[in-house]
């Protein structure tokens, strides 16, 4: 029988861990010579201080949050074979929400696999690990996603900034196969991804039922879609009738890809690579308007400390959008930033729209689709907001 090293809470501390959620911070532990000396990702019981289990879950004594749990019993083993429940699991929801086999299969707390996200992209996973835990298990992870999936191609692109706070470096390799540009199956609509060199995994499927949203108001309309990556609102757009869809973006890359999928679509977009606040503002001094704007920004508040510079960026977005939408058209405004709230971000919004002298109705306040599940007792990890207004 195996046992793991066991790290007790501090007294009285560890509430919402108890509570079942799936995190304890460094300060609700005790940290003691030996807890310290621990390499950063090993497996351990969790115990409240008088001694009653909490679990089995990975601790980096380095890191903020200290331990991310795993399992509600203790000694579980960590393996291939708990890997294979947990995503038989995901892939059981998915399977009851989506006809395609395009999705974020793991969503990291969400689907009881902290530190791992996962997107698929038919045959294709691409897989981004974010912590030490789960950096020692990637042997284990993908001899269960070969049991599980069998996909032709395994990428891990294991590049994201978070990475440094768990003392990992960064690095893209194949665990199996190999894959750049794939196509991929949205709303009906085919796009293109480079799943080794665009952004995060090369795709957004956050925003999948906000496209679906926004390509619905679109028919007859004409629409511009700012911070597009590669097309993911415009071209569900114009694939809808929209009567004019122009895409800015400042990566060329990403643009290419979307140039690609238009005509794969056979529908016609324009790809400008342009900054989108001086856009927007070039665009409002030529008195040109759009019946649908989107805005849907990288993150403005990247950290903590970012909250106000970037909740004033949010603002003059808002602003700066709202006053080339057209009478009686729509404004989407989105944040992908954790670190901002939904309550703020709103006021944010709201605040800029009425400096651009425009009033109108939120009509849509939504979030990530259901192949982002967040866990019940972490809604502070249900980053995405995504409004829409209908103006006057
Ligand atoms: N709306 C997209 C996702 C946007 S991600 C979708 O549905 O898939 C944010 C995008 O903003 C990225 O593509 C990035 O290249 C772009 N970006 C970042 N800074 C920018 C700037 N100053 N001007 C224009 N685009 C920018």
């Amino acid at each position: 029988m195996t046992s793991h090293k066991i790290i007790r809470l501090r007294p009285k501390e560890g509430r919402r861990a108890r509570a079942g959620a799936p995190w304890v911070f460094s300060n609700e532990i005790q940290m003691d010579t030996t807890a310290k000396g621990l390499t950063p990702g090993t497996i351990v019981n969790v115990a409240c201080d008088d001694g009653q289990p909490l679990g089995t879950g990975y601790f980096n004594p380095k890191s903020l949050i200290a331990i991310r749990m795993l399992d509600q019993a203790p000694d579980t083993i960590i393996g291939t074979g708990f890997f294979v429940r947990r995503l038989e699991r995901a892939s059981a929801i998915r399977a009851a929400l989506y006809a395609k086999p395009f999705y974020r299969l793991v969503h990291a707390e969400g689907d009881g696999l902290p530190g791992l996200t996962i997107d698929r992209f038919d045959d294709s996973l691409v897989a981004q690990v974010t912590t030490a835990g789960m950096e020692r298990l990637i042997e284990p992870l993908i001899a269960a996603l070969a049991k599980t999936a069998a996909p032709a191609n395994i990428i891990l692109r294991n590049d994201t900034p978070s990475r440094a706070l768990e003392g990992l470096d960064n690095y893209v390799r194949a665990a199996k196969g190999a894959a750049e540009r794939i196509a991929l199956e949205e709303n009906g609509v085919r796009y293109f991804a480079d799943v080794a060199g665009g952004q995060k995994t090369g795709w957004y499927y956050d925003q999948r039922d906000n496209r679906a949203f926004m390509a619905a108001l679109a028919k007859g309309k004409s629409v511009l879609d700012a911070y597009s990556y590669s097309g993911g609102f415009g071209i569900a757009a114009a694939k809808n009738g929209a009567r004019e869809v122009i895409c800015l973006d400042s990566s060329h890359a990403a643009l290419a890809l979307g140039e690609e999928a238009a005509a794969a679509n056979g529908v016609a977009c324009k790809f400008v690579k342009a900054d989108v606040f001086e856009e927007l503002e070039r665009l409002a001094s030529a008195k040109e308007v759009f019946d649908i704007v989107i805005a849907d920004p990288p993150p403005f508040v990247r950290a903590k400390k970012d909250l106000e510079p970037g909740a004033k960026a949010y603002r003059k977005l808002a602003r700066l959008a709202a006053a080339i939408v057209a009478p009686n058209g729509y404004l989407l405004l989105a944040s992908c930033s954790h670190n901002i709230s939904a309550e703020r971000f709103a006021g944010e919004c709201a605040a800029g729209i009425s400096r651009a002298n425009r009033r109108g109705a939120l009509i849509r306040h939504a979030g990530a689709g259901p192949d982002h599940p967040v866990h019940p007792l972490l809604p502070e990890t249900a980053y995405l907001k995504t409004l829409v207004y209908a103006l006057d």
